[in-house]
């Protein structure tokens, strides 16, 4: 099969096409033939590599995708060849103690599809029964891979962890991003009062199409933080931050907070490590919460909302396969406004 991978880790121009063979399914496993893929940072990371992590090689990346299912393990039971698919790209035992308690992001084997084991950058993917999630028959295979990773993150980033109640303002930085664009949508829907930021006028303008109450060009207003604190919040504070910037924005997170307000992390693009005034956390007696993925109810609650059409995955630009480098430099730049998908077949 035609397939995206690396041999090696470094920079973008490891990532290959070529052909590999197709996966070879578990009785518990199901493989899909792959209509579109998505991207996300963490194709970036992967590429890049971290210490500790060990890949066999070549690798396969992508972390969502949607297809049709060609084959299933014989011991599967809740889904049949020919049925539409999309998958929840969080993989765990299923059977440990977090797993069996429904926290399957807690599994000590937690990973990511394309991280651990091969991905959905190619024309046929497996995942385990329990991860393929059938697609109603009006949706598009195109909306179904846009969605899962980004709204999956900011729904358990907004619900589960930060509590997100109506009439709250949230705080959620860089508008274009697609964590970004699903928590829009889910704070909106939750009934918040949503304020944003960006460097860029066009995604300033689809911001606010998309429901932000308040989004600043952070370029344009250098000092927006005190308009975000005497303006809009005046002087209350923002009662949740969602921060998935990490090393550029944190400080200025927790000082935005209001006492007692919450700042939920679920992940870290610009830097991991950052200096912060322990003073705001412990005098403003802040919640610092961390947020990975999502378990496997949260999930299908945020799949069963987009289904539902309450809440849209905004697609920016689709590449076809053969040009997955141009695409992840193109994600790597920054300037989309929405998902990056790769068109499989
Ligand atoms: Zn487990």
């Amino acid at each position: 099969m035609k397939a995206a991978f690396i041999k090696s880790h470094g920079d973008l121009e490891q990532l290959k096409i070529g052909e590999l063979d197709a996966p070879q399914i578990k009785p518990n496993e199901v493989l899909i033939k792959t209509e579109f893929s998505a991207l996300n940072h963490i194709d970036i990371f992967i590429i890049k590599g971290w210490p500790g992590l060990s890949l066999e090689m070549p690798h396969i990346l992508g972390s969502d995708g949607s297809g049709v299912i060609k084959e299933i393990g014989s011991a599967v039971t809740t889904v049949s060849v020919g049925d539409r698919v999309t998958i929840n790209p969080g993989l765990s035992c299923g059977k440990c103690y977090f797993c069996l308690s429904g926290k399957q992001n807690f599994c000590k084997n937690f990973s990511i599809m394309g991280e651990n084991q091969w991905g959905t950058f190619c024309e046929f993917f497996k995942v385990p029964e329990e991860n393929a999630l059938l697609i109603p028959k009006d949706f598009s295979f195109e909306l179904a891979a846009a969605a899962p990773l980004t709204f999956l993150t900011a729904w358990r980033a907004l619900t589960t962890q930060a509590n997100l109640k109506r009439e709250d303002f949230v705080l959620i930085h860089g508008a274009g991003g697609g964590v970004s664009t699903a928590a829009i949508q889910i704070a909106k829907y939750l009934g918040a009062k949503v304020i944003t930021t960006t460097s860029d006028s066009n995604k300033k303008k689809k911001a606010e199409e998309l429901g932000a109450d308040y989004v600043i060009n952070y370029k344009e207003n250098r000092d927006f933080g005190k308009t975000i604190y005497s303006e809009i919040t005046k002087k209350k504070g923002v009662d949740v931050v969602l921060d998935s910037v990490g090393r550029d924005t944190f400080q200025n997170s927790l000082r935005l907070l209001r006492p007692g307000g919450c700042l939920v992390s679920p992940g870290a693009t610009t830097g991991a490590i950052s200096e912060i005034d322990i003073r705001q956390i412990f005098w403003k007696q802040l919640k610092v919460v961390g947020s990975t993925m999502s378990n496997q109810r949260e999930f299908r609650e945020v799949m069963t909302l987009i289904f539902q059409k309450k809440l849209k995955p905004i697609i920016d630009k689709v590449f076809p396969l053969n040009e997955v480098r141009e695409a992840e430099k193109y994600l790597k730049e920054g300037s989309q406004f929405g998902k990056v998908l790769l068109k499989i077949n």
